[in-house]
């Protein structure tokens, strides 16, 4: 099946990085939010990404401008009426993507797949939520989409051989390297990175180093590109909680139990660069 066409649902910090990346390499992109404010930070984001790549000399002009003509901004699923791939990039909550994967279900044609960014849920479970669990398949995105190499591929119990190609040969398409994961919580990526950044806020809250000490270890010590302080502001403090709250309920395991520190952080409003603090400070702009 040729995809010509891909609606992401769900714009803020993974959804707007998809939507810049199809659009780059020529296809056309609904990106849908529920949330007007978020779609209209999007689109503004994907336009000062898009102006940046050009002024360090990755992109051309005319890029740029027919990746911007190819992104239409929309608040409705129906979106997907039209696409030949879904991807949905809305939060790290189960019972929200299952909602979201019945009514993609409702709304799109037979033959589109529907692919989840998921960082831990399960893809079997999502797919369980629809009349075509053969067509469903995790694609996980790493964060900047634009800078990483990245797409995890997770097949579902029931993901079928041709749904796995086309999203396999899509990422490569896409300029990314795709690798193949099973389904099992967390995958491979964040199964063995989020014990590492929930240890880190765990060194943290028992006052082992300060956060710029902690981050510097990492960086200086391991060769990290980014300490695992850092790299949660960038994930997201609450993508992060959510991610270890599937790792641990999931897996049945206390290795997993997220820090109490990372709790507080998440219920003060603390999110990381998206709200402007994490363990670190950001300037709005991010
Ligand atoms: P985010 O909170 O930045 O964005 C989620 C967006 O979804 C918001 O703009 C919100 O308004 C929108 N949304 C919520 N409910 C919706 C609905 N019913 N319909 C349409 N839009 C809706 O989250 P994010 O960090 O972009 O994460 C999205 C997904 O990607 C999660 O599953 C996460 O685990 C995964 N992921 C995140 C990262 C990361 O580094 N942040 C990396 C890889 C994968």
């Amino acid at each position: 099946m040729k995809i010509e066409r891909v609606a992401v649902i769900g714009a803020g910090t993974m959804g707007n990085g998809i939507a810049h990346v199809c659009a780059l390499s020529g296809l056309a992109v609904s990106l849908v939010d529920s949330n007007a404010a978020a779609l209209e930070r999007a689109l503004a984001t994907i336009d000062r990404n898009l102006t940046r790549q050009l002024a360090r000399g990755r992109i051309t002009a005319g890029d740029r401008d027919r990746a911007l003509a190819l992104i239409e901004g929309g608040r409705s699923l129906d979106a997907a009426v039209r696409a030949e791939l879904v991807i949905e990039a809305v939060p790290e909550v189960a019972a929200l993507k299952r909602d979201i994967f019945a009514e993609l279900d409702a709304v799109a044609p037979p033959g589109t797949i529907l692919a989840s960014n998921t960082s831990s849920i399960s893809i079997t479970a999502v797919a369980a939520a629809t009349g075509r669990p053969e067509k469903v398949i995790g694609m996980h995105f790493m964060n900047p989409v634009p800078v990483m190499k990245l797409v995890e591929v997770i097949r579902g119990l029931r993901t079928d051989d041709a749904t796995t190609a086309a999203v396999m040969e899509l990422a490569r398409a896409l300029g990314k390297t795709p690798v193949e994961a099973r389904d099992f919580p967390g995958f491979v990526s964040n199964r063995i990175l989020m014990p590492m950044i929930n240890e880190a806020v765990f060194a943290l809250m028992e006052g082992v180093a300060d956060a710029e000490g902690i981050d510097t270890v990492m960086t200086l010590g391991m060769n990290h590109p980014m300490g695992p302080l850092a790299l949660a502001d960038l994930i997201g403090l609450d993508t992060c909680l959510n991610i270890l709250e599937v790792l641990h309920r999931e897996l049945g395991d206390d290795r997993y139990r997220p820090c109490p520190l990372l709790r507080q952080y998440v219920a003060a409003g603390w999110l990381g660069r998206k709200s402007g603090r994490g363990f670190h400070f950001y300037a709005p702009s991010g």
